[in-house]
């Protein structure tokens, strides 16, 4: 079967790479530079175990601080936009204690998949990806959200996984680098398992493979809609023309709501704005982390990607705006200056900017939508996870392509 795959983003490409794996002939097609997206300059975690959606009832007690304070992490620009207004109060509704709990479920189980498909991924192409397992620690300035962290981790626990509370001392032992931070933090959730890579690098890797292989890559090609044909998608209308296909999938990110709407399909899927920067480490053992670090105070994460420090965060409802405000940069290098003083020089920011593609609820939407045409898949909306998830949620869209599975009508 030849499957066109529409974004090459890491959901894109895990979803490639799955599908030539199974034998089909693929072309993936996309505006602009594998990785050029989202997926770029994320935070660089591959965060299995720590799940939990920002739909969570604890953001009824924080939301008048997160939106009126000039510094909180959260912005919301209201817009005439439809879609921000209807996504919005689908995320207010899915703040509740039952929602999150049914969504932390569905995450781990994909999560666990994923980190066996990721796996899969590094025996079968061996990416040059500066990849770590070398575990996370989530801080917690506070006892009353350590506690708060607590809850969480019990209920992780009964979904399989394995994480514990550490004391400030037993956090620097874990992390050297955090010594000068041992003030601001009541303890922490550390997680052995977590790991993290360089999900541009992962992005160039897989073209470059699958690219040997024969996978067809069309960059620089725009999509902007689609050609019909007895209920199916016949091609995709691109800047180069039509590209036919026995079917699709659409991997637009943050840009699949517009796409579905082609298709008559509503994708609940609004660009949740983020920033990093990447800063080179001193190298002088504990002067930088190697463990991933989640600041919850600040909520800022770090990561250690070979000879760099990324860090990322923020979290903002203004529509597609693109732009990076200085104000924005100085925030994380200051939280870099604050919590790992040693680390870098902070010479060269990197500075960047990125669009999760966020559903209300933070679960991604995979395979096939009632009223879209049944040979459209999507695989979109990963928000925060979409590193982590990719290669899970690209499993289930070969599996739903896979010559044994039926193929409605
Ligand atoms: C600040 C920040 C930190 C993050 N940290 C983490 C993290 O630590 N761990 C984690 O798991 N996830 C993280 N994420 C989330 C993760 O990066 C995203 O969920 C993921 O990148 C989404 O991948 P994607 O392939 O769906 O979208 P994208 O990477 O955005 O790819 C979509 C692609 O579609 C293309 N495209 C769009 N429209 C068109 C069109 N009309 N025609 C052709 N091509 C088109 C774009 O060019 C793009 O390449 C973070 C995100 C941000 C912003």
């Amino acid at each position: 079967m030849h499957v066109c795959v529409l974004g090459a983003g890491i959901v894109g490409l895990a979803t490639a790479w799955q599908l030539e794996r199974q034998g089909h002939q693929v072309t993936v097609i996309d505006r602009a530079a594998p990785g050029a997206g989202a997926s770029g300059g994320n935070g660089a975690q591959l965060s299995y175990s720590y799940v939990q959606p920002l739909a969570d009832p604890s953001i009824w007690k924080q939301l008048p601080k997160l939106l009126l304070s000039p510094t909180s992490p959260l912005k919301l620009r209201p817009q005439l936009d439809p879609l921000q207004w209807r996504w919005g109060l689908a995320f207010l509704g899915a703040c509740n204690a039952q929602t999150s709990r049914d969504t932390t479920a569905q995450l781990l189980a994909l999560a666990a998949s994923s980190r066996t498909e990721f796996e899969a991924m590094q025996a079968d192409i061996a990416p040059d990806c500066d990849f770590s397992a070398t575990g996370k620690l989530v801080l917690y300035a506070g006892a009353a959200s350590l506690e708060g962290a607590r809850a969480q981790l019990e209920l992780q626990r009964t979904m399989g996984s394995e994480q514990r509370i550490v004391t400030p001392d037993e956090c620097i032992a874990i992390e050297p680098a955090l010594a000068d931070y041992r003030g601001q933090m009541a303890g922490a959730v550390y997680t052995p398992s977590e790991c993290a890579a360089d999900c541009l690098k992962v992005c160039a890797e897989l073209m470059r493979a699958l690219s040997a292989r024969g996978v067809r890559f069309m960059l620089g090609t725009d999509v902007h809609g689609f050609a019909r044909s007895e209920g199916r998608v016949a091609a995709v209308q691109t800047n180069e023309g039509d590209v036919r296909a026995d079917a699709f999938v659409m991997a637009l990110g943050s840009a699949s709501h517009k796409l579905g709407r082609a298709l008559g399909a509503y994708l609940p899927v609004y660009p949740l704005k983020g920033y990093s920067i990447t800063v080179e480490v001193d190298p002088t053992p504990g002067a930088a982390p190697r463990v991933n670090v989640t600041d919850s105070a600040r909520k800022v994460v770090f990561a250690r990607i070979g000879s760099r420090l990324r860090v990322a965060g923020m979290a903002e409802l203004v529509g597609h705006d693109a732009s990076i405000p200085a104000t924005r940069i100085e925030t994380l290098a200051a939280a870099t200056r604050a919590v790992f003083p040693h680390a870098s020089r902070l010479e060269e920011l990197h500075p960047w900017t990125g669009m999760r593609p966020a559903t209300p609820k933070g679960l991604p939407i995979i395979g096939r939508l009632p009223g879209a045409p049944s040979n459209m898949l999507f695989n979109t909306g990963h928000g925060a996870l979409g590193f982590t998830l990719a290669f899970g949620s690209a499993r289930q869209i070969a599996l739903a392509l896979a010559p044994s599975a039926a193929t409605p009508s």
